[in-house]
Formats: C-alpha cells, structure tokens, sequence
C-alpha cells in the first residue's frame, strides 16, 4: 500500500486550519473570504503579504481578486496571463512554485509590483481548487525571515485546498442570490403592471355594470335573460380585478385587517351556501362535516371568506363534472383546521409548494382549460399569514387534493 506522506504541519496549525476552515465555510460574502484567506496566507507562510488570482472562465486569463496590501481598484481584476507568467504556470502545471529571487525569474512582470506600489523579493505560489477544478492561484509573497520551505508549501495548499471549495461555494450562492433577486425584479414588474392595469379597468366596468342593471330593469323578459348573462360575466371580470388589486394590498405588508370575533363554523357554513350555485352547475356533491360547538377566532371574515371562496371555487373547477368535495373544520387544541377535499385532476408533488407562488398555474397557460391567473392562493397564503396561520395542499397528483388551512382560536 502506498504510503501517506506524513504531514508537516504541527498541531498548534492543525488547529488553526480547522478554526479556519470553520470561518470560511461559514462567510458566504466572496470578497470578504478572499480577504481573510489572503489575511491567513500571509500569517501562516511568515510572509509579508498575499494575493489571490482566480481563473476567468471566459477569458481563461488570471485575474488579480485580492491582495494584502492596499491595491489600487484598478488593479483589481488585472489580468495576467497563463503564458509566460509564474502565476500561470503555476496553475497550468498545477503545481506549487517557489521563486526565491523574482529578479532572477524570466517570467516575473514588475508592472505588478509597480501598479500597487509593492517590492517583490520572493513567491511561494500554489494551485487553488474547488472539488475537481483548479479555479486559481494563491500566492504568499516575501518571506519575512530566510526562504520559503517545503512546510509553507504544504500550509499554503492546505490552505488554498479549503479555499477554492470555500470561494467556489461562496460564488454560486452570490450567482443564486443574483438570478433570485432578477427573478424578484421581474416578478416586482409584472405586480406593478398589474395593479396599474387592474386600477384602470375597474372603472370602465363600474360603468357597465350601472348601465346593465339600469337595462335590466327597463328590459323585457326575453331581453333581461341576456342582460343577467352580462352581469354574470361583468361579476367574474369584477372578482379578477378585485384579485389583481388585492395584490397591491398584500404587496404593501399592511392589509387592513377588520378583525371580529368570529365562529368559522358558520362562517364555513354561510361560504359553503353561498358557492351552491357553482357547485350544482357542475354537478358537485358537497359534504359539510361541521361540529356542533362554535369554534371562535379573532380574523378578519371578509379576507378569510375570500381563501374560502377560493379554496371552494378551485375545488370545483379542477374537479371534473359529478365531482365530490367534502368541506370541514374542527378544533385541534388551540387552533383550528380546515379541510377542503375534492377527488378532482389532483396535484403533483413536486407542485404542491409552487402553486402558492405568484402566477403560477400547473397547466401551461397555452393549453389551459380553467380560467383565472394563479394568484388566488399565492393571496390566500399572505392573508392566512396574516391571521398567524397556514395554509398547504396534500395531493398523490392523481386522485385528488386536500387543502389544509389552520387558524388560531381565542384563547377563552
Ligand atoms: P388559479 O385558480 O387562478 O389558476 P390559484 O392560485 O387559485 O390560481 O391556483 C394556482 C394553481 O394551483 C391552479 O392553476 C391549479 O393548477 C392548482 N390548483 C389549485 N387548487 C387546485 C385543486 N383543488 N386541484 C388541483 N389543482 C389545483
């Protein structure tokens, strides 16, 4: 068996190894970790400073990221390039170097040195890697009493080994932040044209709204058929325009809450009657398991009847016809739960969280057979957090969904 080469590195920089690789798995800010890593390299290597230099993917050039002494910002990001430079070999033969007299190395380049006002004497450079790649160069510059030796070699690998993984980790979450923060961006846009567009369309609908009740009134039996069916439509225009406002509400953080003292037996109740008319045009057989004692809770029941209502109507509109939907809320120590079941197109679950996400629907808007425009629970979650709640789905994706909501009750 081949044997370990035994390690140079006593236990007192054992320890300081560990604390460091403890520091910088734990900083996710890049520039911070390259600071104190350069910081380190100098310390641990009796060097009088350090540099960093990472790989630009692109350019496959070596890009000077950070350095111990006070670098210029134009220097930063300097480039160097993998030919004919000490960095360069470094990374290319990936393995360490030491130069103990630059002014004796061909492949020195004093602009450097120049452009941070910084007197090279001597290198000890070593290859920095992520998991699997080299990424870039660590270097600890002027050893501050005799040469570089081999045990400075083996703390400064050590050292650029933790890194690499570090600074490599560090960089994706900064490119996840980045794409989050994009995608918050463009989620910002979409909302501000919505509140904008729905504030614009209600009026015009008031209007129509006045007009046809007026018609209807004047209008003969035949005539007033036509009009009811242009007030349904103008209620269900109505009900996604009161969506789309409601979330410039939900967006400022202070909804208005009209709390009461509510029993959400009857409020369930009362909401369940009120979708009868929907239910029966679809042919859905609802069961109501209610218990007889009132369950009381502080709420607001103009909101929360909006979560029931939504919950209700998508119950019945992801339900294919002669559906059944059971409705029911019980006390549970001190909250309580409602349940909506349906036996409908179900959930997969890999969906169960997104679809309390803004805008977003399971089925692609291009070939979508339900109308409405995926804000319906991404609202009813910011309500139900609201009245210190929460709200989830169940669902095998295939034989239906169960939508939990569960509520504080007053404490009596
Ligand atoms: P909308 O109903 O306007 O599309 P919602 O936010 O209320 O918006 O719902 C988001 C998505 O969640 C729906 O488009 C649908 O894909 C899915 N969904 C909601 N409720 C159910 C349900 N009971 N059964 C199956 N899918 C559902």
């Amino acid at each position: 068996m081949a044997q370990q080469p035994k390690s140079q590195l006593n236990n007192s920089q054992l320890e300081r190894m560990v604390e460091i690789s403890r520091i910088l798995n734990s900083t996710t800010n890049v520039d911070t970790l390259l600071h104190t890593i350069i910081t380190e390299a100098a310390n641990m290597t009796g060097a009088e400073a350090a540099s960093i230099l990472l790989l630009d993917p692109q350019t496959r050039q070596l890009h000077f990221r950070a350095a111990s002494n006070s670098m210029e910002p134009g220097m930063l990001n300097t480039a160097v390039p993998l030919d004919n430079s000490i960095a360069g070999a470094v990374f290319q033969s990936n393995r360490p170097a030491i130069i103990a007299d630059v002014s004796r190395e061909p492949r020195w380049n004093e602009n450097v040195d120049k452009a941070i006002d910084f007197q090279t004497r001597s290198i000890l450079a070593v290859p920095m890697h992520d998991v699997e790649r080299p990424v870039g160069v660590l270097e600890a510059l002027n050893k501050q009493e005799g040469a570089f030796t081999t045990a400075d070699v083996e703390t400064l690998s050590t050292l650029a080994d933790i890194a690499g993984v570090a600074v490599e980790k560090a960089r994706l979450i900064e490119e996840l932040q980045l794409a989050y923060n994009e995608l918050n961006e463009l989620d910002q846009v979409k909302t501000d044209f919505i509140a904008v567009a729905s504030h614009e369309l209600r009026t015009p609908l008031a209007v129509i709204m006045g007009y046809v009740s007026f018609l209807r009134d004047e209008a003969s039996p035949d005539m007033a058929g036509h009009l009811d069916q242009v007030m349904d439509a103008s209620q269900q225009l109505r009900a996604l325009i009161q969506d789309m406002l409601n979330l410039r509400y939900t967006d400022s953080g202070d909804t208005p809450l009209q709390l009461k003292e509510i029993d959400l037996v009857t409020l369930v109740r009362d909401m369940v009657m009120e979708k009868e008319e929907v239910m029966r045009s679809r042919q859905h057989t609802v069961t109501l398991r209610l218990g007889k004692q009132p369950l009381w809770a502080h709420i607001d029941p103009e909101k929360m009847g909006q979560v029931l209502s939504n919950l209700l109507n998508n119950a019945a509109k992801f339900t294919g016809t002669g559906g059944r939907i059971e409705v029911a809320v019980y006390g549970q120590g001190s909250e309580a739960w409602f349940r909506i079941r349906d036996n409908g197109m179900g959930i997969p679950s890999d969906k169960l969280e997104r679809i309390f996400k803004r805008f977003y629907q399971v089925e692609s808007s291009l070939n979508r057979r339900h109308e409405g425009m995926g804000l319906g629970l991404a609202i009813a979650r910011e309500l139900v957090l609201l009245h210190n709640g929460r709200i989830w789905a169940e669902s095998d994706g295939q034989n239906g969904s169960t939508f939990y909501m569960v509520l504080p009750l007053t404490q009596r």
